[in-house]
């Protein structure tokens, strides 16, 4: 843990944590359900564009509801960004479903609209049942809904956005995750905002609300006594983490603000490096019009140049003690998942293996950036 001065993502702190946490302990609202977590879910709420809220133990545990809201059971088809996580993916096989990888479309990263629409028909026409499209927003940039909404409404399809990079993102000024019929958020460690774990179910309805904390909860009849009809989870989000939550969120605006700084910083001394050598060395992912995005983590594309690549900047930062990371490799190249279906012409296998992220953390500070560019730029003179 400690082989790096500079890391990729660090928690940071805005000074009202510790007061935050002491509070709750000295209430001694340590059970899991408590005021803390009321407050944290209408703090949720409030920025995202005031759908219903249900604060949950991890991003994981929030897809796994999802899915299971959305009706996807055994047998089932999932079509899903196969540029993600495989926290993305796990939840649909607990579900005994099948993903359906999907290929990114090169300006976002994201889910192809085109691969997408042929994914279905494709799907359809083997007469498979498809109940629901997991699209990702990743490292924060959007995906491109309006394309995917209208195909998911062509037919009746629920779309489900993993925003567990994205808090703070939005598409046509609405947050990401409230777009489709169910968003999550994830509250990891590494994330934008974190209670150490923990994660965010978006919902459309206090009815649907209502089902989730149900199942989230042990699934509980009513009843003095112990009574369940159905198969429930642990998931429910602790109190004492809700207050660290709702300390975190106190300045999500500046944490954004502060992440798309870095990523400018870094844009435009790569700009530099593309100008001097006049051609594309570095390009990354962009946003429309529609889009804004938190900039979560700063990732490039590092075109081989003079047999310097990715691992040769990876490696240069390693020395310096500084953590660089590949992006996250496309699920249908994962040997756990390498049996589903793919759709797509490869570009995400491109993406990766071009790709790096770069530090990005709140607290990282312009000198560092300024550092981490020089040790790149002088690896090409
Ligand atoms: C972090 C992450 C998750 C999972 O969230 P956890 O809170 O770690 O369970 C899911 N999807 C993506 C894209 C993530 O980055």
């Amino acid at each position: 843990m400690s082989e790096y001065r500079i890391y990729l993502s660090p928690p940071a702190q805005n000074g009202s944590e510790a007061a935050a946490l002491l509070q709750t302990l000295e209430s001694n609202w340590l059970a899991p359900v408590g005021p803390a977590l009321q407050r944290f879910e209408e703090d949720l709420k409030h920025i995202q564009g005031d759908k219903e809220i249900l604060a949950l133990n991890s991003g994981t545990s929030a897809i796994h509801l999802a899915l299971k809201l959305a009706g996807v059971g055994a047998g089932d088809e999932v079509l899903v960004a196969s540029l993600t996580h495989n926290a993305t993916i796990n939840p649909i096989i607990y579900q005994g479903a099948t993903p359906v990888f999907v290929d990114s479309e090169i300006n976002s990263w994201n889910i192809s609209p085109a691969f997408l629409k042929e994914a279905i028909e494709n799907r359809v026409a083997k007469q498979k049942r498809v109940k629901a499209i997991l699209i990702v927003h990743l490292y924060g940039m959007p995906a491109n809904m309006n394309a995917i909404v209208k195909i998911a409404q062509e037919y009746g399809i629920p779309v489900i956005e993993d925003a567990a990079e994205a808090l703070g993102s939005s598409y046509n000024n609405v947050p990401l995750g409230s777009i489709g019929e169910y968003g999550i958020l994830s509250f990891n460690g590494n994330k934008i905002v974190t209670t150490s774990g923990g994660g965010a179910l978006i919902l459309q309805s206090n009815e649907e609300r209502e089902h989730a904390l149900y199942l989230a909860t042990q699934a509980r009849d009513q009843a003095p006594h112990f009574q369940h009809s159905e198969i429930g989870y642990n998931y429910r989000l602790s109190n004492v983490l809700a207050a660290l939550g709702s300390a975190q969120l106190q300045n999500l605006n500046e944490k954004v603000t502060k992440r798309r700084d870095v990523f400018n910083q870094y844009l435009e001394a790569f700009s530099k490096l593309n100008n001097k050598f006049n051609t594309e060395i570095v390009t990354t992912s962009i946003e429309r019009n529609s889009d804004f995005s938190n900039r979560w983590l700063s990732t490039f594309l590092v075109h081989p140049y003079n047999e310097i690549t990715a691992e040769t900047w990876r490696l240069a930062l390693l020395k310096a003690g500084i953590e660089a990371r590949p992006l996250w490799k496309p699920m249908h190249l994962q040997p756990v998942f390498q049996s589903f279906p793919f759709y797509g012409n490869k570009t995400s296998n491109q993406i990766f293996a071009n790709g790096i992220c770069l530090p990005s953390g709140t607290n990282l500070t312009s000198k560092e950036v300024s550092e981490i560019t020089e040790i790149i730029s002088s690896l090409y003179t």
